[in-house]
Order: C-alpha cells, then sequence, then structure tokens
C-alpha cells in the first residue's frame, strides 16, 4: 500500500472531519496542487482538494472515448463487445418481473444500452462527453442526456435497473449521485455498481504505480467497506459484493507489474489504445510488452482469481437493491 506520510486535516463525506493522511499526489493534466488523502475511519480515499468542474473537463480530451466508436484494435474489441454482453445478460436476468426502464449513469459509446435496447427494455443515459453521447446517440430507441444524473431531475421511482461501470470514482459527489440513484429507483430496484479496490493486492503491490489510481482522473477511491457504508448510508441494501473482474482485474494487475519493473507507466495501455501516442517506445520496448501481455494474460487472469477468492481482487463488483418498502426518499 502507498506508505501514509503527513497527517492532514480534511472532511470525509462518510465520517465528517477527520485527520487524514496525505498518501499521494495528482500529477497530470496540470492539476499538480492536489493531494490523495485517506481517512483513518472509514478507509475512503480521495483529492483533496477537489477539482473544479472546469478542471474536470480537462482531464477529458476527446481521444480518451476512442475513436469511430473504437478505443482498442479491433481484436480488443471483440472481448470488449463480448465481456459487455455476458454483463448486461446478467444485469438482465436481475430485473424484477414487469421491470423494463433501465439507467445507465456514465454509459460512454452505449454499448450496455445497445444490448439492453436488443432484449426490449426502454433505455436510458447519461453521458457528459459530448464525443462519446453522440455514438450512445445512435443506440435505437435509447434516450441519452448530457447532462450529470442530478441535472437530470428524472421522476421518483423511475427506473427499475440503474448501471454505473467505473463511473462513481469519477464523480466528485458519490454521496449525492447515491442518494439521487435511491430515489429515483423503483421499490425492490436494482443498483449495479463497480469500482477499483484500492484495498486490492495489485493496489498494495504497486502503490502509486498501479494502473487504476489513475489520477488525478479517479477523484474517489473505495475500499469495499467505504463503498458499503456509502450506500448503506443511502438506504440500499447490499446483495452481493464480490472483487473478480475478467475485463479490468487481468489487465490492471499486469500493467501494474509491468510499471513496477521498470516499464514506461501505462505503457502498454497506451500501445493498445487507438488514440493515444506511443511514439517514445523503441522497437524492442514494444516488443518486449506485447510480448508479456500475450503471454502473461492466463496467468493474471489466474492470480487475479486467487486474489479475488481472498476478496482483494482489482474491483468492487456490488449488487445493491432498493428496498421493497423503502422509505421516503432521503437526501443525504
Ligand atoms: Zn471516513
Amino acid at each position: 500500500m502507498i506508505k501514509p506520510q503527513v497527517v492532514k486535516a480534511a472532511t470525509c463525506i462518510l465520517c465528517g472531519p477527520v485527520q487524514s493522511k496525505i498518501v499521494a499526489r495528482g500529477d497530470s493534466f496540470g492539476y499538480q496542487s492536489a493531494d490523495l488523502v485517506r481517512c483513518p475511519k472509514c478507509n475512503l480515499w480521495w483529492i483533496d482538494p477537489l477539482p473544479s468542474s472546469i478542471q474536470i473537463k480537462e482531464f477529458y480530451p476527446p481521444h480518451y472515448y476512442g475513436i469511430e466508436n473504437k478505443k482498442f484494435p479491433e481484436y480488443l474489441e471483440i472481448f470488449v463487445r463480448l465481456f459487455c454482453r455476458l454483463r448486461m445478460k446478467k444485469a438482465a436476468s436481475l430485473l424484477n418481473p414487469g421491470g423494463r426502464r433501465v439507467l445507465d449513469i456514465g454509459c460512454g459509446r452505449g454499448q450496455s444500452l445497445k444490448i439492453l435496447s436488443q432484449y426490449g427494455y426502454e433505455c436510458y443515459g447519461t453521458e457528459l462527453s459530448a464525443f462519446a453521447a453522440r455514438a450512445a446517440s445512435s443506440v435505437p430507441q435509447a434516450r441519452i442526456f448530457t447532462q450529470s444524473l442530478l441535472d437530470c431531475h428524472f421522476p421518483d421511482r423511475f427506473f427499475d435497473l440503474v448501471l454505473m461501470w467505473h463511473v462513481l470514482e469519477h464523480l466528485p459527489n458519490p454521496k449525492e449521485v447515491i442518494g439521487e440513484i435511491f430515489r429515483i429507483l423503483t421499490p425492490g430496484g436494482t443498483l449495479l455498481l463497480c469500482v477499483p479496490n484500492i484495498e486490492s493486492i495489485q493496489a498494495r503491490l504497486s502503490g502509486r504505480r498501479w494502473f487504476h489510481l489513475d489520477l488525478p482522473r479517479h477523484l474517489y477511491h473505495y475500499s469495499p467497506s467505504a463503498l458499503r457504508g456509502l450506500l448503506a448510508r443511502c438506504g440500499f441494501h447490499i446483495i452481493r459484493c464480490h472483487t473478480f473482474s475478467i475485463e479490468q482485474g487481468p489487465f490492471g494487475l499486469l500493467q501494474s507489474i509491468l510499471n513496477q519493473i521498470g516499464f514506461p507507466q501505462d505503457g502498454l495501455y497506451r500501445m493498445l489504445h487507438r488514440t493515444l501516442p506511443d511514439n517514445t517506445f523503441s522497437f524492442l520496448s514494444r516488443l518486449a510488452q506485447m510480448g508479456i501481455f500475450l503471454i502473461s494474460m492466463p496467468l493474471m487472469i489466474w492470480l487475479c482469481g486467487l486474489f479475488s477468492l481472498l476478496g482483494q481482487g482489482g474491483v468492487i463488483d456490488i449488487q445493491a437493491q432498493k428496498p421493497a418498502e423503502a422509505r421516503k426518499v432521503r437526501h443525504p
């Protein structure tokens, strides 16, 4: 784990004023003045002070979302689509009988909504990037909002299922957003949520070089207990929580190891991403990273499975439910 160094007075959204530990610094996109701090009570991590909404926009250039609706080479996009389809099939199976209305928060290019619309569900998405939202808008019969969730003002008890896939860590106001999701879900409705796991073995081993640390884009980092606490605070019941993701875990582990043993920070990811510059790598460096990637992925998958059995896989994947007899809407 990143070694706590200096204590700083800060306010945890769950515990109030605390003496937090400074554990790292945000140091990219010109945003250099913030500390990554950790609450000693609930183990929630966040950037302090949080950047302004204008600064946050600078963190997401258009190429962040890929070009022509694709982020990676076609041979990897096949796996991206396959994993997404499996995830959506499972999500659809969790809908209550008669449930038909689905919201994907931070829907990106609309891949999940495309699959859910094929199943016949009434699909809604929010996406702040106009670039990505344009691609999502091509999904038949999906309604895409280029606003934050709080600005959409959906009616009470409107959605049967809400998805938030690797989005919560990017938001500066997670408690308000989770409270809003609780309000707009039908009683008995389901929230599916996935974020990186700051207490994972890959995070502990690679520290500041952890692939999913991603400062300063990731404004909050969660331990399983902190995320459970946040959801419970807003009224949710936790139905299921695990730490395995074949999409995020093995690659995150491999990239973190490569970062740690001296390869360029996130170099493999930048090589595989279609729009990020990779011309700083020599031919030998590219060959070595690609060779390690192709040979070691089975081992990474096996290791991630093992770490997940210990509850310390690379992500926190949670299924939460608004109780069927939910009390009046609670504003955190
Ligand atoms: Zn706290």
